[in-house]
Order: C-alpha cells, then structure tokens, then sequence
C-alpha cells in the first residue's frame, strides 16, 4: 500500500470514529434502521431514556423495543409507523408525541421525529430522533389541573350569584325599576354564559384526560338526532327555519346517550345559531361499516380554509364572528373528543356563503374495546 492510501484509509478511520464519537454523545435519542426496519445504529440518549441497552437492540426489529402508543393507548406502529412512512415515501415524518415502551415496562413520552436514509434518492433505512417529554407533559398536567381547580371554584359563587339574582328579578325582595330589570337580566345572562363557559372547559379537561366515564349501550341515533331538532325546534321556529328530517332505518350503535346527546345538540344548534333563512336538517343512512348522522343548514358557512381548525379549543370561523359574537369556541372540540371516544369520524364539508354539513361516522360494531389511557402506565 502506497504512503499516500495510507494516509486516506486512516483518515475515514478517523472520520468514521469522529461520527460514531458525535452520534453517541448526541442529547436526543437516536437510531438508525434498515429497509426492514432492523435496528443497525442506537446512541447513549436512546440507552438512558429508553433503558434498553446498545447490544441489545442491534439487529432486531424496532417494533420489539420501543412501540409507539398515542393517547388512546393505541399502537401507531400498527396503523401509521413514521419509520415506515418515510423509508417507503423517502420523506420526512413528524410523529409528534407519542408514549414509547421503556425497558422496565413504563411508558415515556417522546417528541418523534423520522428522517430517511437515501442513497441514489432512495430511502435504504430510516433514522428517528426522540426527545424526552416527561418534564413537558409534567408541566401540561399541571397547568390543566390549575385550570380545573379554578374553573371550579368559579363555578360555586356563581351559581349563588344566579340563585340571589333570581330572588331579585322574581320581587322576592321587594319591587325593582323597570330599567333595574334589564340591567339585572344583562348581569343574569351573562352569568349564564359565563357558567356554559366553565362548564364547557371542565367537560373538555374531562375528555381529554380521559377521566369521562363512558356507559355504553346500543343506541338509536336517527331518533336521538330526530329529539334533538324537535327540542331545539322553537329556536329554528323563530328564525322561520325549515326543518329538514330524513331518517333511514339503521342498525344500532355502541355508546353513551347523554354524551351523543350532547353531540346531537351541539351540531343542531348550532345549525340554528349559524344559518339566518333557508333550512337546516338532520339525515341518518348506512354507509358501509358506519352509521352516518348527518346535520346540515342552509347558513353562513365556514371558508374552506379555515375547515381544518374546525374543533380546536376556541377556534371560531372568520363568518361565525358575523353571526354571533360571544360564543366559545368549546362546542365542537367537545363534539370531536366525543366522537373520537366512540371509534367515529366527524366530517365538515362546507365553504363561505354555502351552507354547511357536519357528518358523524360511527362504527356498526358488536364489541366495544376497552380504552386505556396510556398515562396510568402499562405493564403489558
Ligand atoms: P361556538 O360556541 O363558537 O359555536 P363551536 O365549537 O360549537 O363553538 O363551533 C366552533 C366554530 O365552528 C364556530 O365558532 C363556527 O365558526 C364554526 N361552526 C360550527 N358549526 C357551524 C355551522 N353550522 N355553520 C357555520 N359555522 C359553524
């Protein structure tokens, strides 16, 4: 071997032990995978967040360590695996956060993120980097557990607010002005609004936490859609709405009446609230393995950009700030989690000036799995 190869084959020694050095000393979790999702790469951060060891990993098949689970306690693997998606599409994938098996049997959550391995354009592996989030989620619990304790203890003086106020309106206390009246109905209004609005948040903490306890039980949705319009009836009444029912026979559904009540409500309602002429309808049909409920209106509509943040925690469309000025923004993202709670899909089609229809899929399913939330730990 001439000086000069010498030279060149030691220096990618040098280099390759320069990147092993870099790889190893990295703060975030990392690993590399093959076509096959094969681990061939496992850094010092992967080894302390995860517990499980270099040796031990290398050469087997990712899915045996780490399986990714998201909030429902669902695998990810299973239906969408980031590494997968991007060895198959050569592209970057965010997973966001998601629990991963720890070694002891624990569940931690990471920050995941996937990048492909290309060689001549082609994805030959994968590398995932993951950060622990345990510290974040610590901080997300807490700021949620404050809030709740403050809405509730909102909730106490303003329900005796409300309870003195209508002691005041009834003349329990001795006649009031007629200008006294309205300012106590405006207070009184408010204070109603003010307690939908706690009442909303507390639901959606709830939900979200998964401390909602669901009682399941085959379910009649055309009727429970059809009730919740004819309630909702005197407010469509003097609007001078047409109310639209289409009801095909279909099978029962798994899931809690007073939350798809509550579901039902919401949407018809705000069907009402959002169409000022015209009509707005309810619709049940089979879909393939679903039940569709769908409720529609004639009304403002949301522009077809803003679709997609439909259901964030107080989102409220561009048209819906025309229509009504003081509502939360709490109502579907409450409809949303239940709907998630119940296997279903809610879809939006809709665009400014067009009306709107929201459909909720459930599922036709005999047996309802049991939901674990992934927070209380799994030793499985
Ligand atoms: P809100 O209390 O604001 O009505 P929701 O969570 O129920 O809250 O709805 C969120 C937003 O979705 C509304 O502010 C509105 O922009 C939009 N929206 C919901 N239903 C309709 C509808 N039927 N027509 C038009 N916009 C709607």
């Amino acid at each position: 071997m001439s000086a000069k190869s010498t030279t060149a084959s030691g220096e990618l020694v040098s280099l390759q032990r320069e990147l092993e050095r870099i790889f190893a000393s990295l703060g975030h979790g990392m690993y590399v995978v093959d076509k096959e999702r094969r681990i061939v790469l496992w850094n010092r951060a992967a080894e302390s967040i995860l517990g499980w060891r270099e040796k031990d990993t290398l050469g087997k098949d990712c899915r045996e360590f780490i399986g990714h689970l998201d909030d429902n306690g669902e695998q990810v693997c299973d239906k969408t695996c980031p590494l997968l998606d991007t060895i198959e599409k050569s592209n970057t994938t965010y997973a966001g956060i998601v629990w991963a098996h720890t070694e002891s049997g624990e569940l931690v959550p990471v920050n995941v993120s996937c990048a492909p391995l290309l060689e001549d354009g082609q994805a030959v592996g994968a590398v995932e980097v993951f950060s622990d989030m345990t510290h974040e989620k610590e901080v997300d619990r807490l700021k949620s557990t404050m809030c709740s304790v403050v809405a509730h203890e909102l909730r106490t003086p303003l329900t005796s607010m409300k309870g003195y106020l209508e002691l005041v309106l009834g003349g329990e206390v001795g006649d009031i002005t007629d200008d006294q009246r309205d300012f106590l109905t405006i207070v009184g209004e408010n204070a109603q609004r003010m307690q939908e609005l706690i009442d909303d948040f507390l639901d959606t903490e709830k939900l979200e936490s998964g401390l909602i306890e669901m009682h399941w039980e085959d379910l009649d949705v055309g009727s429970l859609a059809e009730q919740s319009l004819k309630d909702l009836a005197p407010a469509a009444q003097e609007k001078s709405l047409s109310v639209v029912v289409e009801l095909e026979e279909v099978p029962p559904v798994q899931g809690d009446r007073d939350r798809m009540k509550q579901v039902l409500a919401n949407l018809v309602s705000n069907a009402i609230k959002y169409t000022k002429e015209g009509e707005v309808g309810v619709r049940t049909y089979v879909n393939g393995e679903h039940v569709t409920v769908e409720v529609w209106d004639t009304g403002v509509g949301i522009p077809k950009n803003e679709i997609d943040r439909i259901g964030e925690k107080f989102f409220r469309a561009s048209t819906a700030a025309k229509t009504s000025g003081h509502d939360s923004g709490l109502g579907l993202a409450i409809t949303k989690e239940i709907i998630k709670k119940h296997d279903g899909e809610l879809r939006i089609e809709s665009g400014t000036g067009k009306g709107s229809r929201f459909s909720i899929l459930l599922p036709i399913s005999k047996e309802r799995k049991v939901m674990r939330n992934p927070q209380e730990g799994s030793n499985e």
